[in-house]
């Protein structure tokens, strides 16, 4: 193939781009420890770590993945996935109840027992080093330094919470890191999602015991994104119980979520107010300053330069998500390496600019107006009372675009949408976003919508 593609860069790109393209909060896990291990004119050979992670990639971003690779290499190549074995896991995997007793020499890596569950795994790289403090994030940084320097005593728990892409993930991986750099401790990261899988699970293989066992034998504990106890009876019950046990016993928990606990809908009050008793400190969006920060900061970590022009254009672009920052900062990277082009102003103009099209020119109305006409409704039945399923997804996906894509609060949402009231549409906004991790359908439905937003 001509020119010859440097396999590391062309996958940096490829990656580049999806990481723009999926608002998928596990993109890392997903992408960690993947390769591109062969290219020839007709399949690319992706390289992947797991059983577990090929057939992820394989059901869900197959299609993303694909017309990425042709788009970069201008050929109509055939992607594959092959297991691989590519480095030593980078990530710290979590110490499980029944696995040996952490060596003495916390640094050296323990083996791996149980099949690396990517939502299972510390990611070393968020430390707290490598965290941007700035007025947005300052009180949440503090209070996660003072629980990695004493963990179990003053701020337990501690609960983060904040949007998507802002740190909370990074801060609670930073004190992981830290506090099992210091001293062997029994360490479990999990996202809730999966907390309630396992639990659902033992429930029906009748392994209870075992799933109290492993969680009341943690020292520290995390949990991500617990706004997703919403509405689950049982498990609510069962982590009331194994968050008391803990607690009690002085053991450090962490938890994150998008909103306080008291604005988790349908949980237990029990809960909301133990979640509530340690610190709660929350992060907003990065102003301009921390943006800059950020971009220099992965800059040089890259080991590379950018001129500051640039890095206040993209400070300037990308204003909410953090992610979306890092998406941009690879992208630009990734091509200007494959052209060998210096990553300068124009070029970033220009292999950005679909990211900064109609989005603000995009109103409520037009959103409501898109939504209703793509779904064959009239906007009037979306504003409606009615709880029709017809009516209950449309009326949802608008929720969804208004809060992300147009960056409106849940209040704001509501009263554009015939006055709802505003847990409506937090629930209905999570919903959306639990489906689009699940479903292809509901993301196709949004990208073709976004599509003609987007579209003059
Ligand atoms: P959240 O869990 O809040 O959705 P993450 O913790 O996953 O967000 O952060 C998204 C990305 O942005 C991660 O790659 C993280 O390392 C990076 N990030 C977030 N905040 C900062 C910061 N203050 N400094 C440096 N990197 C950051
Ligand atoms: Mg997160």
């Amino acid at each position: 193939m001509n020119p010859p593609h440097d396999l590391n860069k062309l996958w940096q790109a490829v990656l580049g781009e999806l990481e723009i393209n999926t608002s998928r909060a596990s993109f890392k896990t997903w992408f960690h420890n993947t390769r591109l291990i062969e290219l020839n004119d007709r399949d690319a050979l992706v390289g992947v770590p797991s059983n577990f992670v090929k057939t992820w990639l394989e059901s869900r971003l197959h299609t993303e993945i694909t017309q990425t690779i042709r788009r970069l290499t201008s050929q109509r190549l055939r992607v594959r996935y092959q297991i691989k074995q590519l480095q030593l896991p980078e990530a710290n995997p979590t110490k499980l109840f029944g696995q040996p007793a952490p060596s003495p020499n916390p640094v050296a890596p323990s083996p791996v027992q149980t099949p690396v569950r990517a939502s299972l795994t510390i990611n070393r790289a968020n430390t707290f080093e490598t965290f941007v403090v700035g007025p947005s994030n300052r009180l949440a940084a503090a209070s996660a330094q003072v629980v990695a320097k004493d963990p179990g005593r003053r701020h337990n728990p501690l609960f983060l919470y904040g949007g998507v892409g802002l740190g909370k993930t990074h801060l609670m991986h930073a004190i992981a890191n830290e506090v099992s750099q210091r001293q062997p401790v029994k360490v479990l990261y999990i996202q809730c999602e999966d907390f309630t899988n396992e639990f659902v699970n033992a429930i029906q293989t009748k392994r209870t015991d075992l799933f109290k066992q492993k969680y009341r034998s943690i020292d520290l504990f995390l949990v991500d994104d617990i706004q997703f106890l919403s509405r689950k009876e049982g498990t609510q019950e069962e982590f009331f119980h194994t968050f008391n046990a803990l607690h009690q016993s002085g053991r450090q928990i962490v938890m994150t979520s998008d909103r306080t606990p008291r604005q988790i809908p349908d949980l237990k009050e029990r809960l909301s107010s133990r979640f509530a008793m340690g610190m709660v400190a929350d992060i907003q969006p990065p102003d301009l300053e921390t943006r800059q920060a950020i971009i220099q900061h992965k800059t040089t970590q890259q080991k590379r330069r950018l001129d500051p022009e640039v890095v206040e254009f993209l400070a300037r672009k990308i204003t909410t998500n953090i992610r979306h920052l890092e998406g941009a900062l690879n992208r630009l990277f990734g091509h200007a390496d494959l052209t060998q082009k210096n990553p300068t102003l124009e070029v970033a103009q220009e292999v950005l600019a679909d990211l900064f099209t109609g989005k603000t020119n995009v109103s409520k109305t037009r959103v409501l107006e898109t939504v209703a006409r793509y779904f064959d409704l009239e906007v009037s039945a979306v504003l409606s009372q009615r709880r029709n399923r017809e009516l209950v997804y449309p009326r949802q996906i608008c929720m969804y675009l208004m809060r992300h894509e147009l960056d409106l609060s849940y209040p704001v949402i509501g009263q554009s949408l015939g006055g709802k009231d505003h847990t409506t549409i937090m629930h209905g906004v999570s919903v959306i976003e639990r489906q689009l991790a699940k479903s292809t359908e509901v993301k196709n439905h949004l990208s073709q919508i976004k599509d003609r937003l987007n579209s003059s």
